[in-house]
């Protein structure tokens, strides 16, 4: 299998089956992200205990690839500490956005490689780091994420 090819395939079965969808009981920490460009709108809850992430989740309207990158990211920060959460997101953000090279520099993001190739998508970058996006702010207490405006994520 070629890795468009596992891409498809791992879009299909997370938006099929979606990890961890839903709201946390008794979250700590939310965040809503916006996507205009392509009209995703999601939620991610988290429950901090300590310094690890105990539990996360998220809901929303979304594209494919939205959608399978926030189901991806919610098992992958899932019992991980915040500082490495934080570490992911600013990875697969320099991945997808073609700072960091899976094949050459070293990362954290394991299965989540499979997203490098949106780099060449520059309309499917937004929509595959909303979750990413989202998450940070919801970290940082912040009640909203947009990857518009003086939020974008990819600008400077
Ligand atoms: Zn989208």
């Amino acid at each position: 299998m070629d890795a468009s090819q596992l891409y498809q395939e791992i879009i299909l079965d997370h938006n099929k089956k979606p990890r961890n969808w839903g709201k946390v009981e008794g979250c700590t920490h939310k965040s809503e992200g916006l996507n205009p460009l392509c009209g995703d709108h999601i939620w991610v809850t988290l429950k901090i205990a300590g310094d690890a992430i105990d539990s996360v989740a998220f809901e929303g309207q979304s594209c494919a690839i939205c959608k399978a990158s926030a189901s991806m990211m919610t098992s992958a920060v899932k019992g991980k500490s915040v500082a490495e959460a934080e570490t992911l997101v600013q990875e697969f953000r320099d991945m997808t956005t073609g700072k960091l090279d899976v094949g050459r520099d070293q990362h954290h993001l394991g299965r989540l490689t499979v997203f490098a190739g949106v780099k060449d998508l520059p309309v499917r970058v937004k929509c595959a780091i909303l979750p990413w996006h989202t998450l940070h702010a919801a970290l940082a207490r912040e009640a909203s994420a947009s990857t518009e405006g003086d939020q974008d994520p990819i600008a400077g």
